[in-house]
Protein backbone atom coordinates (compact mmCIF):
# COMPACT_ATOMS: atom_id res chain seq x y z
CA UNK A 1 0.00 0.00 0.00
CA UNK A 2 1.21 3.52 -0.69
CA UNK A 3 0.45 7.39 0.80
CA UNK A 4 -2.85 7.36 -1.77
CA UNK A 5 -4.27 4.36 -1.03
CA UNK A 6 -3.97 4.81 2.67
CA UNK A 7 -5.37 8.34 2.62
CA UNK A 8 -8.40 6.89 0.57
CA UNK A 9 -8.80 4.02 2.81
CA UNK A 10 -8.75 6.35 5.22
CA UNK A 11 -11.43 8.28 3.75
CA UNK A 12 -13.42 5.60 3.21
CA UNK A 13 -13.55 4.98 6.61
CA UNK A 14 -14.53 8.66 7.91
CA UNK A 15 -11.52 10.16 8.50
CA UNK A 16 -10.90 13.25 6.46
CA UNK A 17 -10.14 16.98 6.94
CA UNK A 18 -11.02 18.10 10.58
CA UNK A 19 -11.07 14.18 12.13
CA UNK A 20 -9.83 13.97 15.39
CA UNK A 21 -7.74 10.85 15.78
CA UNK A 22 -5.55 8.93 18.40
CA UNK A 23 -3.43 6.03 16.36
CA UNK A 24 -2.41 2.91 18.08
CA UNK A 25 -0.02 0.89 15.55
CA UNK A 26 1.74 -1.45 14.39
CA UNK A 27 3.87 -0.37 11.37
CA UNK A 28 4.27 -3.85 9.55
CA UNK A 29 0.57 -4.76 10.15
CA UNK A 30 -0.41 -2.49 6.79
CA UNK A 31 2.18 -3.46 4.37
CA UNK A 32 3.40 -0.06 3.71
CA UNK A 33 5.29 0.84 0.49
CA UNK A 34 7.29 3.96 2.67
CA UNK A 35 9.15 4.61 6.04
CA UNK A 36 6.83 5.21 9.02
CA UNK A 37 7.40 9.02 8.57
CA UNK A 38 5.38 8.53 5.34
CA UNK A 39 2.51 6.67 7.48
CA UNK A 40 2.63 9.98 9.91
CA UNK A 41 2.58 11.92 6.55
CA UNK A 42 -0.18 10.00 5.05
CA UNK A 43 -2.11 10.39 8.56
CA UNK A 44 -1.51 14.33 8.68
CA UNK A 45 -2.37 15.06 4.84
CA UNK A 46 -6.07 12.82 5.60
CA UNK A 47 -7.43 14.74 8.41
CA UNK A 48 -5.01 18.19 7.55
CA UNK A 49 -4.46 20.73 10.06
CA UNK A 50 -7.93 21.36 10.93
CA UNK A 51 -7.84 18.35 12.59
CA UNK A 52 -6.39 16.37 15.66
CA UNK A 53 -3.69 13.59 14.99
CA UNK A 54 -2.52 11.66 18.12
CA UNK A 55 -0.25 8.69 19.67
CA UNK A 56 1.16 7.73 22.43
CA UNK A 57 4.78 8.19 23.12
CA UNK A 58 5.45 5.84 25.94
CA UNK A 59 8.99 5.16 27.26
CA UNK A 60 10.53 3.29 30.20
CA UNK A 61 11.94 4.91 33.14
CA UNK A 62 15.60 5.05 32.77
CA UNK A 63 17.10 5.83 36.54
CA UNK A 64 19.35 8.48 36.32
CA UNK A 65 18.71 9.59 32.75
CA UNK A 66 15.56 12.15 33.26
CA UNK A 67 13.13 11.77 30.10
CA UNK A 68 13.79 14.25 27.35
CA UNK A 69 10.83 15.70 25.11
CA UNK A 70 13.15 15.57 22.25
CA UNK A 71 15.05 12.88 22.81
CA UNK A 72 13.73 9.91 24.35
CA UNK A 73 12.38 7.47 21.99
CA UNK A 74 8.70 6.16 21.89
CA UNK A 75 8.88 2.41 23.02
CA UNK A 76 5.60 2.17 21.54
CA UNK A 77 6.42 0.93 17.60
CA UNK A 78 8.21 2.56 15.00
CA UNK A 79 5.49 5.31 13.84
CA UNK A 80 4.43 6.99 16.87
CA UNK A 81 8.59 7.06 17.29
CA UNK A 82 8.64 8.86 13.71
CA UNK A 83 5.66 10.77 14.47
CA UNK A 84 7.09 12.62 17.52
CA UNK A 85 10.05 13.44 15.61
CA UNK A 86 8.34 15.11 13.10
CA UNK A 87 8.32 19.28 13.19
CA UNK A 88 5.15 20.86 14.60
CA UNK A 89 4.39 18.06 16.97
CA UNK A 90 4.10 18.46 20.52
CA UNK A 91 5.07 15.85 22.79
CA UNK A 92 4.04 16.35 26.72
CA UNK A 93 6.52 15.79 29.84
CA UNK A 94 5.13 13.02 31.47
CA UNK A 95 8.22 10.85 31.87
CA UNK A 96 6.59 7.36 31.13
CA UNK A 97 3.28 8.18 29.44
CA UNK A 98 4.69 11.51 26.92
CA UNK A 99 1.65 11.67 24.49
CA UNK A 100 2.47 13.50 20.64
CA UNK A 101 0.39 15.12 18.83
CA UNK A 102 -0.30 17.17 15.97
CA UNK A 103 -2.80 19.34 14.34
CA UNK A 104 -5.78 22.28 15.68
CA UNK A 105 -5.12 21.82 19.62
CA UNK A 106 -2.05 19.53 19.80
CA UNK A 107 -0.51 21.97 22.40
CA UNK A 108 -3.12 22.43 24.88
CA UNK A 109 -4.01 18.76 24.53
CA UNK A 110 -0.25 17.80 25.76
CA UNK A 111 -0.16 20.95 28.25
CA UNK A 112 0.44 20.04 31.64
CA UNK A 113 0.83 16.57 31.21
CA UNK A 114 3.96 16.30 33.83
CA UNK A 115 1.60 18.36 36.38
CA UNK A 116 -1.31 14.93 36.33
CA UNK A 117 -1.90 11.34 36.74
CA UNK A 118 -0.28 9.82 33.55
CA UNK A 119 -3.96 8.87 32.57
CA UNK A 120 -6.18 11.31 34.94
CA UNK A 121 -8.00 14.30 34.48
CA UNK A 122 -6.13 16.60 32.56
CA UNK A 123 -4.15 14.16 30.96
CA UNK A 124 -3.82 13.83 26.88
CA UNK A 125 -5.69 11.13 26.69
CA UNK A 126 -8.29 12.03 29.39
CA UNK A 127 -8.67 15.41 27.41
CA UNK A 128 -9.33 13.45 23.95
CA UNK A 129 -11.88 11.16 25.43
CA UNK A 130 -14.20 14.39 25.96
CA UNK A 131 -14.01 15.35 22.28
CA UNK A 132 -15.92 13.59 19.62
CA UNK A 133 -12.76 12.41 18.63
CA UNK A 134 -11.68 8.12 17.33
CA UNK A 135 -9.57 5.81 18.43
CA UNK A 136 -7.86 3.98 15.41
CA UNK A 137 -6.15 0.57 16.74
CA UNK A 138 -3.72 -0.34 13.15
CA UNK A 139 -3.13 -3.66 12.85
CA UNK A 140 -3.38 -4.20 16.55
CA UNK A 141 -6.04 -4.83 19.10
CA UNK A 142 -7.17 -2.95 22.37
CA UNK A 143 -4.61 -4.34 24.41
CA UNK A 144 -2.77 -1.42 23.61
CA UNK A 145 -5.36 0.77 23.56
CA UNK A 146 -4.46 3.64 26.37
CA UNK A 147 -7.94 4.95 26.86
CA UNK A 148 -8.81 1.90 28.84
CA UNK A 149 -6.04 3.32 31.83
CA UNK A 150 -8.47 6.42 31.78
CA UNK A 151 -11.31 4.95 32.17
CA UNK A 152 -10.28 2.84 34.91
CA UNK A 153 -9.15 6.18 36.27
CA UNK A 154 -12.68 7.83 35.76
CA UNK A 155 -13.84 5.01 37.85
CA UNK A 156 -11.40 4.96 40.28
CA UNK A 157 -11.29 1.23 40.60
CA UNK A 158 -9.15 0.14 43.79
CA UNK A 159 -5.70 -0.90 41.72
CA UNK A 160 -5.16 1.96 40.22
CA UNK A 161 -2.35 2.67 42.96
CA UNK A 162 -0.36 -0.68 42.12
CA UNK A 163 2.68 -0.33 40.34
CA UNK A 164 2.74 -2.52 37.34
CA UNK A 165 5.94 -4.11 37.98
CA UNK A 166 7.75 -3.98 41.09
CA UNK A 167 10.46 -2.63 39.08
CA UNK A 168 8.59 1.05 39.13
CA UNK A 169 9.34 3.30 41.50
CA UNK A 170 6.88 6.11 42.76
CA UNK A 171 9.13 9.43 41.09
CA UNK A 172 10.41 10.37 38.19
CA UNK A 173 12.73 12.73 36.38
CA UNK A 174 11.88 14.71 33.69
CA UNK A 175 13.32 18.23 31.54
CA UNK A 176 10.69 21.03 31.70
CA UNK A 177 10.37 23.43 29.38
CA UNK A 178 12.57 25.73 31.24
CA UNK A 179 15.36 23.11 30.66
CA UNK A 180 15.53 21.83 33.94
CA UNK A 181 15.38 18.52 35.54
CA UNK A 182 11.94 18.33 37.97
CA UNK A 183 11.25 15.02 40.04
CA UNK A 184 7.60 13.83 39.30
CA UNK A 185 5.75 11.70 41.91
CA UNK A 186 2.79 8.92 40.72
CA UNK A 187 -0.02 9.29 42.69
CA UNK A 188 -1.56 6.64 40.24
CA UNK A 189 -0.40 3.69 37.74
CA UNK A 190 -1.55 2.62 34.34
CA UNK A 191 -1.95 -0.73 34.92
CA UNK A 192 -1.90 -3.83 33.16
CA UNK A 193 -3.75 -4.00 29.53
CA UNK A 194 -2.93 -7.21 28.87
CA UNK A 195 -7.04 -8.22 28.99
CA UNK A 196 -8.25 -4.61 27.23
CA UNK A 197 -10.04 -6.74 24.61
CA UNK A 198 -12.46 -8.13 26.65
CA UNK A 199 -14.33 -4.77 25.67
CA UNK A 200 -14.76 -5.55 22.20
CA UNK A 201 -17.77 -7.14 22.77
CA UNK A 202 -19.38 -4.60 24.94
CA UNK A 203 -18.00 -1.16 22.66
CA UNK A 204 -19.43 -3.16 19.66
CA UNK A 205 -22.79 -3.97 20.99
CA UNK A 206 -23.12 -0.22 21.73
CA UNK A 207 -22.07 0.86 18.33
CA UNK A 208 -19.05 2.53 19.21
CA UNK A 209 -16.22 -0.06 17.91
CA UNK A 210 -16.09 -1.08 14.54
CA UNK A 211 -13.65 -3.45 12.71
CA UNK A 212 -12.14 -1.87 9.47
CA UNK A 213 -9.29 -2.94 7.08
CA UNK A 214 -6.62 -0.23 5.11
CA UNK A 215 -4.71 -3.04 3.76
CA UNK A 216 -4.99 -6.47 4.73
CA UNK A 217 -4.59 -5.81 8.17
CA UNK A 218 -7.67 -5.93 11.31
CA UNK A 219 -7.79 -2.49 12.74
CA UNK A 220 -10.40 -1.36 14.96
CA UNK A 221 -11.96 1.65 15.35
CA UNK A 222 -13.30 2.96 18.09
CA UNK A 223 -15.05 6.21 19.44
CA UNK A 224 -13.32 7.64 22.48
CA UNK A 225 -16.10 9.35 24.48
CA UNK A 226 -18.37 6.26 23.66
CA UNK A 227 -15.17 4.10 24.65
CA UNK A 228 -15.13 5.67 28.37
CA UNK A 229 -18.67 5.21 29.04
CA UNK A 230 -19.17 1.74 28.40
CA UNK A 231 -15.87 0.77 30.12
CA UNK A 232 -16.59 2.82 33.23
CA UNK A 233 -20.58 1.53 33.40
CA UNK A 234 -18.63 -1.86 33.34
CA UNK A 235 -15.91 -1.04 36.09
CA UNK A 236 -18.74 0.42 38.39
CA UNK A 237 -20.20 -2.77 38.35
CA UNK A 238 -16.97 -5.11 38.74
CA UNK A 239 -13.69 -3.34 39.44
CA UNK A 240 -12.47 -6.46 38.10
CA UNK A 241 -14.34 -6.55 34.58
CA UNK A 242 -11.35 -6.04 32.54
CA UNK A 243 -8.89 -8.04 34.24
CA UNK A 244 -8.13 -11.90 32.80
CA UNK A 245 -10.25 -14.77 33.49
CA UNK A 246 -6.78 -16.74 32.77
CA UNK A 247 -4.89 -18.18 35.89
CA UNK A 248 -1.76 -18.55 33.58
CA UNK A 249 -1.55 -14.61 33.87
CA UNK A 250 -2.42 -14.40 37.27
CA UNK A 251 0.71 -16.69 38.01
CA UNK A 252 3.06 -14.45 35.98
CA UNK A 253 1.50 -10.89 36.40
CA UNK A 254 1.64 -8.87 39.96
CA UNK A 255 -0.28 -6.42 38.97
CA UNK A 256 -3.34 -8.43 37.83
CA UNK A 257 -2.86 -10.58 41.24
CA UNK A 258 -3.09 -7.14 43.24
CA UNK A 259 -6.02 -5.75 41.36
CA UNK A 260 -7.54 -9.18 41.64
CA UNK A 261 -7.07 -9.06 45.34
CA UNK A 262 -8.42 -5.09 45.46
CA UNK A 263 -11.36 -5.83 43.49
CA UNK A 264 -14.80 -4.59 44.51
CA UNK A 265 -18.37 -5.47 42.78
CA UNK A 266 -21.12 -3.77 42.94
CA UNK A 267 -23.45 -5.64 45.77
ZN1 LIG B 1 -1.71 -8.47 34.07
Amino acid sequence: MKKADLISALKNNGIVPGSKLVVHSSYKSIDFEGSPEEVCKSFMEAISEEGLLVMPAHSPIVKGTPFNPGRTPSAVGAITEAFRRLPRVSRSLHPSHSVAAWGRGAKELTAGHQLVDAEGEGSPFFKFSQTDGKILMLGCTLRACTMGHVAEWVAKVPHLGVPFSAAFTPTAEYIDDDGKVKTYVYQTYPGCSKMFDKAIPWLKEAGFLKEISLNKETSLLVDAAGFVKIVYDKLKEDSAALLTDSEEHFAKCSHCREARRLAVKKP
